[in-house]
C-alpha cells in the first residue's frame, strides 16, 4: 500500500491498494477501481486499486479522470454520481486536463458535451 497526493488535491490522501494487499470489500461489492471516504468524522480520502496500472487501456489521463470524479464527490459532498462526474469535469478543464476531461465526458455520466459550469462558480 502506498499513500500519495495528486497535484489536483494536495492535502487528500490517495490510499493505492498494490498486489498483495488486501482489498477494502468495497472494491468488489461495486466493481469499482476507487471511491471516496468523506464525512464529517473522517479525514478525506481517496481509495485506489493500483491493479488498474496493469490494465491495457491505463494512462495518465485515466488517473486524473478517476481522481477528479473522487474529488467530486469530497468537495460536494454528495454520493450523487452525476453531480460528482460534473465537479469532476469543471475541475479538469480548470486544471486544462483536456484528455481526462474527455474521458469523463464521453463515458455519458453526464449529458456529453453539456456546459460544464466552470469551477470558480461552484458554491460548495
Ligand atoms: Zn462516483
Amino acid at each position: 500500500m502506498k499513500i500519495w497526493h495528486h497535484a489536483m488535491a494536495p492535502t487528500i490522501s490517495i490510499i493505492e491498494f498494490e498486489a498483495g494487499d488486501d482489498l477494502p470489500e468495497r472494491f468488489s461489492v461495486h466493481n469499482s477501481l476507487a471511491f471516496a471516504m468523506y464525512g464529517t468524522e473522517i479525514e478525506p480520502m481517496i481509495l485506489l486499486n493500483g491493479a488498474i496500472r496493469d490494465e491495457e487501456w491505463f494512462t495518465n489521463d485515466h488517473l486524473d479522470a478517476i481522481i477528479a470524479h473522487e474529488l467530486g464527490h469530497i468537495r460536494c459532498n454528495t454520493e450523487n454520481e452525476e453531480r460528482a462526474e460534473h465537479y469532476g469535469m469543471a475541475l479538469l478543464i480548470d486544471g486544462d486536463r483536456i484528455p481526462a476531461y474527455k474521458l469523463l465526458n464521453d463515458r455519458g455520466v453526464c449529458p456529453q458535451n453539456m456546459l460544464v459550469t466552470p469551477l470558480e462558480s461552484w458554491t460548495i
